[in-house]
């Protein structure tokens, strides 16, 4: 070794001191202020950004031109959005979306997070659902729940938890929407009467590769079908406001488990 190479080996040695001195006074600088922290920043969901998309919207039934414009999905063209399905007695799926979402947004922030919902109210029209992934994304939300309730043939009932399939877009958040995608079945299983889809899916899980909400994410993220509609039992009660609302705290228990590593006290 030269001399030259000493020096700079030394060098190299003194300057990573420095870097430690220097790491540890910016730890103790910003541990100090720790003690005097507001009771805000102690909320499990402290500095985390949530997006809901409440599926469909209140009026999308009104223009079923803007509703058939095609959009790209990330891997085929789909269209901008549907109307949503119904119960027999005409209870929308957008209105139940919605509710839910409301429902979940003043639960997250309670824990302290900053929610970002896809559409402000149930009285519009879309967006298309490539825009609310894009809405998602841009908020750089931590995770993100697409709240939807099933079509199905009125003999089924349950609730199935939907995947994406990687795509490009999508590629680097597969594993960890798989998951939230597990926390949300466990929640959902321990904290609402729904049981396990069984028309769709297995075991109440479904991969799909052809959703833009799921296609295009950049996010964690994952749609859960909550019930289905048509079906009478499942009607009854994804049209109960206290039911609505254990949907919500299910929902609430998964995003606080998958954020923070554990699950609220007194749930799942
Ligand atoms: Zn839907």
């Amino acid at each position: 070794m030269s001399r030259i190479g000493r020096s700079r080996v030394a060098l190299v040695g003194l300057s990573l001191v420095a870097v430690a001195v220097a790491t540890f006074a910016t730890t103790v600088a910003s541990a100090a202020p720790a003690s005097h922290a507001t009771p805000a920043a102690r909320k499990p969901l402290a500095g985390k950004i949530i997006g809901i998309d409440p599926g469909h919207n209140g009026r999308n039934w009104t223009d079923p031109a803007f509703l058939n414009h095609q959009i790209w999905n990330g891997r085929e063209w789909e269209d901008c959005d549907t109307t949503g399905t119904q119960t027999a007695g005409g209870y929308t799926e957008a209105q139940f979306n919605f509710n839910v979402a409301t429902y979940l947004r003043a639960m997250l922030r309670k824990e302290g997070a900053k929610v970002v919902l896809t559409r402000p109210n149930n009285d519009g029209l879309g967006p298309c659902v490539n825009k609310r992934s894009f809405i998602i994304n841009r908020a750089h939300a931590n995770v993100a729940i697409d709240i939807h309730a099933d079509g199905g043939p009125a003999n089924g009932r349950g609730f199935t938890v939907l995947e994406p399939v990687a795509d490009g877009p999508n590629d680097h958040v597969i594993r960890t929407s798989d998951d939230f995608g597990a926390f949300v079945h466990q929640a959902f299983l321990a904290d609402t009467p729904f049981r396990v889809s069984d028309y769709y899916g297995s075991n109440g899980y479904i991969s799909r590769d052809d959703l833009a909400g799921l296609n295009l994410t950049t996010v964690p993220k994952v749609l859960i079908e909550c019930g289905n509609m048509p079906n009478p039992e499942d009607a009854a009660l994804l049209t109960s406001p206290s039911i609505q609302q254990k949907i919500a705290r299910a929902l609430n228990a998964a995003i606080v488990r998958f954020l923070t590593g554990h699950w609220l006290p007194g749930t799942s």
